[in-house]
This record gives structure tokens, sequence and C-alpha cells, in this order.
């Protein structure tokens, strides 16, 4: 399960970042997740006291934001919210767009003590 790994590379630079802090605590994690991200919300909220477990990170709790897809037409500039796996201006109907959210995976806030 690829969810795991993840899951235990985010444990160990929040870690690094505690330690950093000199923090002792986490009380929670925010999480901006994009749809497109290749992650999966259940299994990564299933891995993540998983790996969490004997670490400062244990009992700490895990938020996850999922952030929609945007695209960004380069015709016509419109910024357009996709609903489907299609990437089309949803003004012009160009293919002709960038991706401006969704691909995302990172740690967007910490809680810590
Ligand atoms: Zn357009």
């Amino acid at each position: 399960m690829h969810e795991l790994s993840l899951a235990d590379s985010m444990v160990q630079e929040i870690e690094a970042i505690m330690e950093k802090e000199g923090a002792e605590k986490v009380f929670s994690v925010t999480v901006k997740m994009g749809r497109l991200s290749g992650v999966e919300k259940e299994p990564f909220e299933f891995a993540f006291p998983i790996v969490a477990e004997g670490t400062k990170l244990e009992k700490s709790k895990l938020i996850i934001e999922e952030s929609p897809v945007i695209v960004k037409c380069k015709d016509c500039m419109t910024e357009t919210v996709l609903e489907t796996p299609f990437a089309k201006c949803g003004n012009c109907g160009s293919r002709n767009v960038d991706y401006i959210s969704g691909k995302e995976f990172l740690i967007k806030s910490l809680e810590i003590e």
C-alpha cells in the first residue's frame, strides 16, 4: 500500500520539524490533498495512526483537506473547477490548460506544543 510509505515519510518529516522547533507534542496535522495527487484519502487515514504509533505523533489528529482540481486556460485565462477527469476550459472549451490546483499533497499546517 503506497499510502503507508507516504504516511511514513510524512511522519518523519514532521518529526524533523518538531526537533527543529523543540516541540514535544502534535495536536493536529492538516494535510492538503489534491484530488489528482494519486493519494487515496481513506487508506491514508488508515495508515497514518499505524505509522504514528510509538512516535511523537502518536494520538495526533489528522485533518485532510481535499482540494479541488482547478485548471487555468492558456487561451482565455479563465479558471475552471473540474468535475470530470477531462481537463478542459469551462469557458471556451480549450484543452490548452494548466493545472493550478489538485495535484498537490503536502502538510498545510501543524498544531504543535
Ligand atoms: Zn478558455
